[in-house]
């Protein structure tokens, strides 16, 4: 098998920034993904609850990834009335993409660590590869450590190189060294609401939707 693995990072992207796009885009080439889908989360069963709408938060993504021709806007789970789950989506995309198609769920280190608090997590490795992006310095096998036993077990036993991804549909965990931007949406929500400037943080066009659509502004 050949099929270079489709990408696919989840978040609130409440809003979207530079933090997100250079983990994707450094994924991208690292991991030598075909393709990102972004799939903004509807309303995530284990965080609060996004501040804007699920229509802005996809509009900003749209804007965000509009001049990288390989990120893809996947607004499956904003269209979903009910809450739903990480699982859910992989297992929809692979009846879409088919049993041999390598599928990658991307996500930063601090989210891999978590992640045996996500809904039926387990299944998650059946679905698809997990790569983990992680700071140069702060390798992922010393932080492991302070993980449960079981996500611990899966790591050590699922632990492959990033060009092996493409070899296997799912089940591999790779790690990535992603120099991590001191970027978060709440610190750029905290920025809009007390009126300073978040020009920098995320593309213009994010900004600018952002000022006119009056988002994350005190009521
Ligand atoms: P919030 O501040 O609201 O918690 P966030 O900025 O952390 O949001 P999410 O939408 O929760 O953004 O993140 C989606 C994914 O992006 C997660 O896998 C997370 O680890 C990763 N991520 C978020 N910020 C960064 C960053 N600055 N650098 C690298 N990865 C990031």
């Amino acid at each position: 098998m050949s099929d270079k693995p489709i990408g696919i990072l989840g978040g609130t992207f409440d809003p979207i920034h530079y933090g997100h796009l250079r983990l994707a885009e450094e994924m991208l080439e690292l991991a030598g993904l075909q393709q990102i889908r972004f799939i903004p989360a509807g309303t995530p069963p284990h965080r609060c609850a996004p501040q804007v709408a699920a229509q802005h938060r996809s509009a900003m993504v749209q804007l965000a990834i509009a001049d990288q021709p390989a990120f893809v806007l996947d607004d499956r789970e904003v269209k979903r009335a009910t809450p739903c789950y990480t699982v859910d989506t992989l297992r929809e995309l692979r009846a879409e993409y088919g049993a041999a198609q390598p599928l990658c769920l991307l996500m930063g280190g601090d989210a891999f660590l978590q992640l045996h608090t996500w809904h039926e997590w387990e299944q998650l490795f059946e679905l698809a590869h997990i790569v983990v992006g992680y700071r140069p310095g702060f390798t992922l096998e010393e932080r492991i450590h302070s993980a449960t036993g079981e996500l611990r077990r899966h790591y050590q036993r699922r632990l492959c190189a990033a060009d092996a991804l493409s070899q296997q549909p799912c089940g591999g965990i790779a790690e990535l060294a992603i120099p991590k931007l001191e970027i978060s949406a709440t610190q750029i929500r905290s920025r809009v609401a007390e009126n300073r400037t978040i020009r920098y943080l995320l593309p213009d066009a994010v900004a600018n939707y952002i000022h006119q659509h009056h988002l994350y502004a005190p009521c």
